[in-house]
């Protein structure tokens, strides 16, 4: 039996992209899948193929942006099915533009979204991780967490870089039993690059997107193998981006 087999998996953010192509690969390899986002009618649909695959899932419909939703839907899959092997912090927004743009609202959706999601989902699982004496999480960062993707995308970049921050002072935090795994894709190609409500990036983004974008797959792959190393090791980080992609 492989070591994924019998995980109970939640995913933020598992109703496009690279959630939900993780949830399927994760599903196909026997883990129990718990889907989350706020489209509850692409969740059901993704539930309905991986149950049709053979697999096991269920959807819960909850928005990262609000704490007590994060809280229930933890709650909720406990309740289901008795534990959390992982919660993959994976929900997000990217929305490009220039600073002097001044898209304050995005900015705040961004924070709300990327950072303060990524928080809540640590606040209901880490009591949880420590009482059960085992746990995984894994965070989705980007190479915009490494480098500053300017111009456009620079409070997108700044709330890349502290989910990394995060995920890396949890790791020495938590230590021990519990496990972390910081992932840093390139160029995906999701419904990420549609992100943005000023035209100019819009199209600038859409065009790099499509000349060297890959698929969702590359991230599943990468998630799969920080899940399935035995329990003493650690995947702390993968980088991962398509081989044309000079960023
Ligand atoms: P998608 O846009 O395809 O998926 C984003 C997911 O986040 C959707 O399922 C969406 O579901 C969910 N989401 C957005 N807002 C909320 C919210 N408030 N509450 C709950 N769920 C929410 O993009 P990706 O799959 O590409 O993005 C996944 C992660 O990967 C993000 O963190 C992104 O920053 C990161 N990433 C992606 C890269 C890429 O090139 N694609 C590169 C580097 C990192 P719904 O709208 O139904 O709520």
């Amino acid at each position: 039996m492989n070591r994924i087999s019998g995980k109970v998996v939640v995913i933020t953010g598992a109703s496009s992209g690279l959630g939900e192509a993780t949830a399927i690969h994760l599903a196909a390899q026997g883990a129990t899948m718990v889907v989350a986002a706020r489209r509850k009618d692409r969740l059901d649909a993704l539930v309905r193929k991986i149950v049709g695959d053979g697999g096991t899932a269920l959807a819960l419909q909850a928005d990262v942006t609000k704490r007590q939703e994060v809280e229930a839907m933890i709650a909720q899959a406990v309740r289901q099915f008795g534990k959390i092997d992982v919660l993959v912090n994976n929900a997000g927004l990217m929305a490009i533009a220039p600073l002097s743009a001044v898209k304050v609202d995005e900015w705040e959706r961004m924070i709300d979204i990327n950072v303060k999601g990524v928080l809540y989902g640590i606040a209901a699982t880490l009591p949880l991780f420590e009482k059960q004496q085992f746990g995984h999480y894994i965070t989705i960062s980007s190479i915009a967490g490494k480098k500053v993707f300017s111009p456009g995308g620079t409070v997108y970049s700044g709330t890349k870089f502290a989910v990394s921050a995060i995920a890396e002072g949890l790791r020495h935090e938590v230590g021990g039993k519990i496990r972390t795994t910081t992932i840093a894709p390139g160029l995906i190609d999701t419904e990420l690059k549609q992100g943005s409500s000023h035209a100019e990036s819009l199209q600038a983004v859409g065009e790099l997107y499509q000349s060297q974008a890959i698929s969702a797959d590359a991230i599943a792959r990468a998630i799969a193998y920080a899940i399935e190393q035995p329990s003493d090791v650690d995947v702390s980080e993968i980088v991962i981006r398509p081989t044309v992609q000079e960023f």
